[in-house]
């Protein structure tokens, strides 16, 4: 995770830094990629036909995401996860040995896998009523926070998919204690304004009635353009994400943005994402230092 590069854990007084995020360079344009994957807590399956890859004509799911992301954040330690729903997390984690147990508290506890958001499910801001927002969310934290204690305790909360966001909900992850919000989906004429203005990360005033800070939330407008790393040609891809990160460079502030990599229950097959990956930060970087660029990159 990117912002901010350093997380802050305070539980009973006793505070935790973890440096999790790569170096980044002050004169260039910093890419944050962010390997994840969004798994549906029952959409078109229930939970457990996700879980168990039941009825994998329907959407492809499974706990097999986590084993493979597990291996591969062991192969290389410069590799990143985040994982968000902790409902499959839960369901996998049982199912573990005590020694796979110790392994991802290890990475837990460098920042390699780091969980964001942090609740049983990603809600829906809609249709929820915050009753059930907030039990879910204790439900997941409270797993997180007895599993892996200060290392474990989400810093952001990363809402990809649901549609529309409810400022109740915006005042509710700031009271819980979040430092930071993500969410992709917004009505197309605020996102266009918001391009154009730079206004696609902001400081949210989520509450008329709460003394300020108190709902107040930096907020992030992530990209949703995943470059597809599938069918690898490195200069065709090099290109087309140079195109994309240039692009994207224009609508937003600072010299540094996110890029989502993955989707809906990606990662199954782990070794293709990070290898591709690996791949596009070594070309792009390599690019850079044969000064191709106008404007140069880094990819962390
Ligand atoms: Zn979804």
């Amino acid at each position: 995770m990117t912002l901010p590069t350093e997380q802050y854990s305070c539980i009973h007084r006793v505070c935790v830094c973890v440096q999790s995020c790569h170096a980044t360079k002050p004169g260039m344009l910093n890419v944050h990629l962010v390997p994840h994957t969004h798994d549906d807590v029952g959409w078109l399956k229930t939970v457990d036909q996700y879980y168990y890859g039941d009825r994998n004509d329907i959407q492809h799911a499974g706990q097999y995401i986590l084993d493979s992301v597990v291996d591969q954040l062991l192969k290389n330690q410069d590799r990143r996860f985040i994982y968000v729903e902790t409902a499959f997390f839960y369901r996998w984690w049982k199912s573990q040995s005590s020694s796979v147990q110790q392994t991802v508290k290890q990475l837990v506890n460098e920042g390699r896998l780091e969980f964001v958001n942090g609740g049983w499910c990603m809600s829906d801001e809609a249709a929820t009523h915050y009753s059930a927002v907030i039990d879910q969310m204790t439900i997941g934290l409270r797993f997180l926070n007895e599993t892996f204690g200060a290392f474990g305790r989400p810093r952001v909360t990363w809402h990809i998919d649901p549609f529309g966001h409810a400022w109740e909900h915006a005042s509710m992850f700031a009271q819980m204690g979040f430092d930071g919000f993500f969410f992709g989906r917004l009505d197309y004429q605020d996102r266009a304004r918001r391009m154009r203005n730079k206004e696609q990360e902001l400081l949210w005033r989520a509450s008329d009635s709460l003394t300020p800070p108190m709902a107040d939330l930096f907020t992030g407008i992530l990209p949703n353009d995943d470059p597809d790393l599938e069918d690898y040609n490195v200069d065709d891809v090099v290109g087309r994400f140079l195109v994309i990160a240039n692009s994207q460079s224009t609508v937003y502030k600072t010299n540094h943005i996110i890029m989502t990599m993955g989707s809906d229950f990606q990662y199954e097959n782990a070794n293709l994402w990070y290898k591709n990956l690996d791949k596009l930060i070594h070309y792009v970087n390599a690019r850079e230092t044969c000064g191709q660029l106008k404007r140069k990159k880094s990819l962390g």
